[in-house]
């Protein structure tokens, strides 16, 4: 049979080098990532066989089977799962670029540390943590069986395979292993992996091994007699034993040393979840959960429990340490909660199980009402499902209630997962509130650390009606915010919402306890209550109607309109937006989205501006009476303009026209030097009727001669 060469894809080819030829820790990981695949590819076939048992002709045991093989120095794993065909091998071992690859590399040669590899989807080239050269024997139901090699490098080949057993069906990996690493054929090492790593595999995992037994067998009475060697004879020494204190006859044995092949079921198979919480240890949840997520940190929290009545499963689900690290990249599938039926595993993408913003948790779910043979287009309408993903979702809320009983647990939690609980919030009405505990914000009064709005509740002066908050791009940006000027006074507490999802969250969210939650860059916010303050801004708004007719004037279809404002009080004045419109922040974030999303800004719309003047600054003053002395004054212009851009700056927003905001602005400076407007410059000069650059230098130099 002709061998066929194919070259990898070039970034698996390069992970492959760099896993082939660097030292890393955990090496051992490898065992756990070929055994998690044949676990896989055996979740497969048991599903398939539920509507179709046929397939299943080919072997109905379905396990993992280990055979150290010392003599070759090969290892051996094989299992009974659904096996690739020709196709399936060149495509998922090599060819089909895989989205982590490169996220692997980075990582893996940073902290020199392999065992994270499954999470990034190419566990199977672990393999050549220990060995250069794999053999990948495997047989699909649909396929004849095939052999694929490679030493890494770049390429591997496959072979149309006529020389193996025929596995039936299933897949075989051959590991040739490295020579300083045989250590790994030792049926201790074997042992010690599978239960540190493989323990909760729902299959079993065999180990088959040559083991050296001594047995005692009675010397025949030709051997007395005749000392001819025989075959085990060098290793036979024979030996009187007392049979019994009466000292009857003896009997004669020798101890014989053979080898015996020993098959050894290394896992418990016995569901974990099936078993009652209080007789689980700790370690246990950890080892079941790194081997269901290829994880190498333990979990932050875990939530086991059982729902009984009308409708009964049973379920554990795991808050992992830290966000994988695609965990909102466009649309991929997540498989993060496996469904089961009676303990049997029905699939693993089942999206009708957890709502997307819990695309982080992980676990299980095992129904004991759903039938088998569930088809996706049952699932979707299935009413049976919605109630346990209502129960799932209620639990997950409780286990982060829980991470949040420890301050420590709380910040790995939130720093991984904030994004999640915000679009928990913008989704989840019937969580919302709930969610909303978890939330944490730094403000004008919390600088070190973040707030949760509980305790800007216990803050709050008594006559502060809402919980106040500002929107940007960063901290830093909002922290100086002219909005800010009043409030501060005040004494009132300002949240800093910092993230682009706080836009969305805040939205939907309105209030925490009954107290509103007010933007204090929007229009509509009254600050002031003493009554007679309110009187006094009533007259200064009056007195400002002239100017602020002027302004709009000047600045036309700029601003929706103009106003007197208390919002500021060091600042002349502010952008407002609309009390349902777009902030500056939000703005902005369409405007990037647009840009990043079809290379136009068509779809983006501009927030509805107010220009807010503040009465009693020196500069609106003086504004005030220039425009009342000469509404066309043409410096009044300019400053106007000048104003409007130059707070749409300190507001948050971009400039429409950033040169021609820097041309005013070179205008003012030489204002300030007082050089005349119409001044040229010597670039300008040059080509005017005035004397030629060179010859000016010249005749400076003269002089300084
Ligand atoms: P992942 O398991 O995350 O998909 P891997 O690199 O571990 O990534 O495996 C790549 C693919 O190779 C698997 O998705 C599967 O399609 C195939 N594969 C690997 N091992 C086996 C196996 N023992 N039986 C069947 N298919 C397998
Ligand atoms: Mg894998």
């Amino acid at each position: 049979m002709s061998t066929e060469t194919f070259n990898f894809q070039a970034e698996i080819s390069q992970l492959m080098s760099l896993i082939v030829n660097a030292v890393y820790q955990n090496k051992e990981i490898f065992l756990r990532e070929l055994i998690s695949n044949a676990s896989d590819a055996l979740d497969k076939i048991r599903y398939q066989s539920l509507t179709d048992p046929s397939v299943l002709d080919s072997g109905k045991d379905l396990k993992i089977t280990i055979t150290p093989d010392a003599a070759n120095k090969v290892l051996v794993i094989r299992d009974t799962g659904i096996g690739m065909t020709k196709a399936d091998l060149i495509n998922n071992l090599g060819t089909i670029a895989k989205s982590g690859t490169k996220a692997f590399m980075e990582m893996v040669q940073e902290t020199k540390d392999a065992s994270m590899i499954g999470q990034f989807g190419v566990g199977f080239y672990s393999a050549y943590l220990v060995a250069d050269e794999v053999e990948v024997i495997s047989k699909h139901n649909d396929d004849e069986q095939y052999i694929w090699r490679s030493s890494a490098g770049q390429n591997f080949t496959v072979t149309r395979d006529t020389t193996n057993e025929p596995l039936g069906r299933g897949t075989e990996i051959r590991l040739y292993l490295k020579d300083d690493l045989t250590d790994y054929l030792e049926e201790r090492r074997i042992k010690d992996i599978v239960k540190k790593h493989s323990e909760f595999i729902s299959y079993p995992i065999h180990l088959v091994y040559q083991k050296e037994v001594e047995r005692e067998v009675p010397v025949s009475d030709d051997e007395e007699v005749d000392v001819d060697e025989e075959k085990d004879e060098d290793k036979a020494k024979i030996e009187e034993v007392d049979d019994d204190e009466d000292g009857e006859k003896k009997k004669k044995t020798k101890k014989v040393k053979e080898n015996e092949t020993v098959d050894e079921e290394l896992n418990q198979t016995k569901p974990i979840w099936t078993r009652n919480p209080e007789s689980i240890e700790q370690s246990e949840y950890n080892a079941f959960y790194k081997s269901l997520t290829n994880d190498w940190e333990d979990p932050l929290a875990v939530k086991h429990f059982s729902v009984e009545g009308q409708l009964e499963f049973r379920s554990i689900l795991f808050t992992p340490c830290r966000a994988p690290f695609d965990l909102f990249e466009g649309k991929k599938k997540r498989n993060n909660i496996k469904l089961y039926v009676r303990r049997v595993f029905i699939m693993d993408d089942c999206e009708e199980l957890i709502p997307e913003w819990l695309n982080f948790v992980k676990g299980i779910v095992d129904s004991e009402d759903l039938p088998l043979n569930l088809s996706r287009e049952v699932l979707q309408q299935n009413k049976i499902l919605k109630v346990v993903r209502k129960n799932l979702v209620k639990k997950c809320v409780d286990m982060f209630s829980e991470i949040a009983e420890d301050k420590d647990n709380f910040n790995k939690f939130y720093e991984a997962f904030s994004k999640n609980i915000k679009l928990g919030i913008h989704e989840d009405t019937q969580n919302r509130a709930k969610l909303s505990e978890f939330l944490r914000y730094y403000s004008t009064k919390s600088t070190d650390e973040p707030t949760s709005l509980k305790d800007y509740v216990t803050r709050m002066p008594e006559k502060q009606k809402f919980i106040y908050y500002i929107t940007g791009e960063s901290r830093q940006a909002v922290e100086s915010s002219p909005f800010l000027e009043v409030l501060k006074r005040k004494g009132y507490e300002v949240l800093f919402l910092v993230d682009p999802i706080d836009e969305y969250a805040v939205q939907q969210l309105k209030d925490y306890e009954g107290k509103e939650l007010k933007s204090v860059t929007k229009e509509g916010l009254e600050l002031e209550d003493d009554e007679d303050d309110k009187k006094k801004l009533e007259e200064q708004k009056k007195e400002l109607e002239p100017l602020c007719a002027a302004v709009k004037e000047i600045l036309g279809d700029k601003v929706e309109k103009v106003v007197a404002t208390d919002l500021i009080s060091e600042s002349p004045c502010v952008i407002l937006t609309g009390q349902f419109g777009w902030s500056a922040n939000m703005e902005r974030i369409m405007r990037s989205q647009a840009l990043r999303d079809s290379g136009g800004m068509s779809q983006y719309m501009a927030s509805k501006r107010t220009l807010g003047l503040q009465p009693t600054h020196p500069i609106i003053r003086e504004l005030k009476e220039k425009v009342a002395a000469d509404k066309n004054d043409k410096t009044v212009r300019d400053l106007v303009n000048l104003m409007y851009e130059s707070s749409l700056l300190a507001s948050g927003f971009a400039l429409d026209d950033p040169s021609q905001f820097a041309g005013r602005i070179y205008r003012m400076i030489k204002l300030g030097l007082s050089l005349d407007d119409d001044a040229p410059s010597a670039a300008a000069a040059a080509d005017s009727d005035a004397p030629a650059l060179e010859e000016v230098t010249e005749s400076n130099m003269e002089e300084i001669d």
